[in-house]
């Protein structure tokens, strides 16, 4: 069942994460060409969580204040990783770029390839630390540590690269 009949803008947040090639420039590039973005987290390096053995992200979560439709947002989620020339080969693999729908203010699906808010964000540090810092007021507690080594704030995505 779908609730998405937007026609006024509200928040929605989106979640990046890059481990192959130039991550900087994956993430750079796709807030870049996503419309309506106000806010950028800072940007972390995480260590994976699930999936086969692979090299570190960069993380971060963007803020919108957007009257694009649920099914408009997968769209431009899927077109900046198809832009980013994702190849997907094993789940929870390497990726260039990976740009997930974690919330929209007032609305939830649970579709077969859509589920908003998205169901795996309050379990992972790489998501809640960032969403925190653009939307504190969603991000009631972080499970485990408050981050240690695994989440590690590099910087602003636009300023001086951190790698
Ligand atoms: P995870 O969802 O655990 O973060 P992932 O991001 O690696 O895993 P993908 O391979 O990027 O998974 O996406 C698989 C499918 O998930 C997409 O084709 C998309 O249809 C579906 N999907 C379901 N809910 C969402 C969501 N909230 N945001 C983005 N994609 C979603
Ligand atoms: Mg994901
Ligand atoms: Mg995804």
């Amino acid at each position: 069942m779908s609730v998405s009949a937007a026609s006024s803008s509200r928040r929605a947040l989106l979640g990046l994460g890059s481990n192959v090639g130039d991550r900087w420039a994956h993430l750079r590039g796709a807030v870049d060409a996503i419309p309506d973005v106000v806010e950028v987290s800072t940007v972390y390096e995480t260590v994976p969580i699930g999936g086969p053995e692979q090299g570190p992200y960069l993380n971060c979560v963007v803020r919108l204040e957007t009257d694009l439709t649920l099914r408009d947002l997968l769209e431009l989620c899927r077109e900046q990783e198809v832009a980013a020339g994702r190849v997907r080969r094993v789940r929870w693999g390497p990726r260039t770029l990976d740009v997930d729908i974690l919330w929209v203010d007032g609305e939830s699906v649970d579709d077969e390839d859509l589920t908003v808010p998205h169901p795996r964000m309050h379990e992972r540090t790489f998501v809640l630390i960032p969403m925190r810092d653009v939307a504190p007021d969603l991000v009631y507690e972080i499970p485990g540590s408050m981050g240690g080594d695994d989440v590690v704030p590099l910087g602003p995505l636009t300023g001086p690269r951190g790698t």
